[in-house]
Order: structure tokens, then C-alpha cells, then sequence
């Protein structure tokens, strides 16, 4: 199993290449060719990837799902408290955690292509099926349909936390909290959840990775 970062213009995405691929966030709006053209170089055919699955349903991670699944036509899943946003394509109440995230807040656009996601994940559940020897987790706190991946010993957490500071671009393996936090305490528990399955690197939506230590280092001491 190998996991693939692609680096987009304010967020990342994931590829989870085993057996099959699980392509894990979609990216900003108009990003699918970006994301596409990072697959071939992976050595991954497109037609080898099972899944489009979200972290969570924000606009910078769900935002080319409509055109991927248009042109992969491949099943999107997403977290039954996230699936709104993506059927309606907006990233319903945003709450800045302070100045700086209240400013970035005036740059996050709140529209995107809406498209009806497939499969609404109700329970923790396993990758297998997919392909992918991985396994889902609920990480809520973010949004309320926030999830991560754990796969090997490495995890996906999405926006569960994010590295550095100005959206991951200053010293990105800093971990951080991120600028936009739906409910601080279940941010909390989620990073603690994380940490007990003792992930060597975590993986973040915004900078990253991120080591278990520092993450440990930073949250829970
Ligand atoms: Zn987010
Ligand atoms: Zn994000």
C-alpha cells in the first residue's frame, strides 16, 4: 500500500493506492484536471479507482467532486452530517476560532458544484470492499460528519487538525489547530481517538504531514 499526497492551491488530497484506489477529498473548485493528472503520475489508471471519499464536506475538499464523478463515474461518499453540503454545494455555518481565521473566512468562497453523494456513511466501517486495506473512523469536531483514515500505521485526518500557520503554507508540520472549529471538545476527543490507534504520521487537509509526536506534544500535554 502506498499513500500519495497531492498538494492542490489551498488544499490537499490523497490517493490510497493498494489493490484498487481510494481517491480521499476532491480538492477546490476546477481542480479535477490537477487531481487527474497527479494520478497518471502516481502509475495509477483511473479506471482502478473505487471511491471518491471526503473527510468532510467543505468546499476545498469536496469542491471538484460534481466534475470527478462525471468523468471517473465512480460512487462519492461522504458522512451522513456532511452529506448536505455536498448535496447542496455550500459548507454550511462556518465558525472562525479567532481574528485570523475570521479573515481567512472572507476569502472561502461558499458555493461549489453540488452533486448527490452515493454512499452515506453511518458507521465506522471497513475499506476492504473498496480495494483498499484502510478503515474509517468518526473524528468529528471540524464539522459534524468529519471522518479520517487510518491505513498501515498512518492516518488522513483531514481538517480534524491542520500543520502551520497560513493554511499550511509557514513551517507545515507545526500541528495547529484549524482556523475553523464547528465544536472545540469534540476536536479534542477526535485528536485523542487518533492518537490511540498510535499513527506514525497524520496527514491533514492544510500543511502537514504532521508527526505522532509533535501531534501528541501539542494536544495532549
Ligand atoms: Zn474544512
Ligand atoms: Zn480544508
Amino acid at each position: 500500500m502506498e499513500l500519495i499526497k497531492i498538494k492542490l492551491s489551498f488544499s490537499n488530497a490523497y490517493l490510497i493506492k493498494d489493490k484498487k484506489s481510494i481517491l480521499v477529498d476532491a480538492g477546490s473548485p476546477n481542480e479535477a484536471d490537477k487531481i487527474l493528472g497527479a494520478v497518471q503520475k502516481a502509475g495509477i489508471n483511473s479506471r482502478d479507482i473505487s471511491l471518491i471519499l471526503h473527510t468532510h464536506g467543505h468546499f476545498d475538499h469536496a469542491g471538484s467532486t460534481a466534475e470527478l464523478k462525471r468523468r471517473l463515474k465512480i460512487p462519492v461518499a461522504v458522512h451522513a452530517n456532511d452529506a448536505f453540503m455536498l448535496r447542496e454545494g455550500r459548507n454550511g455555518e462556518i465558525k472562525p476560532r479567532n481574528f485570523e481565521a475570521r479573515l481567512i473566512q472572507l476569502l472561502v468562497p461558499n458555493s461549489f458544484e453540488a452533486t448527490e453523494p452515493d454512499i452515506l456513511i453511518e458507521e465506522e466501517m471497513d475499506l476492504h470492499d473498496f480495494g483498499v486495506e484502510a478503515r474509517i473512523i468518526f473524528t468529528p469536531g471540524h464539522t459534524k460528519g468529519s471522518i479520517s483514515v487510518l491505513c498501515n500505521n498512518e492516518a488522513i485526518v483531514g481538517d480534524v487538525m491542520m500543520g502551520g500557520w497560513a493554511g499550511g503554507a509557514i513551517l507545515g508540520s507545526r500541528p495547529n489547530y484549524h482556523y475553523f472549529i464547528d465544536d472545540i471538545e469534540q476536536v479534542r476527543a477526535s485528536i485523542k481517538k487518533i492518537l490511540g490507534f498510535k499513527p506514525q504520521r497524520l496527514y491533514v487537509g492544510h500543511g502537514g504531514h504532521l508527526k505522532f509526536e509533535d501531534v501528541r506534544e501539542r494536544f495532549l500535554r
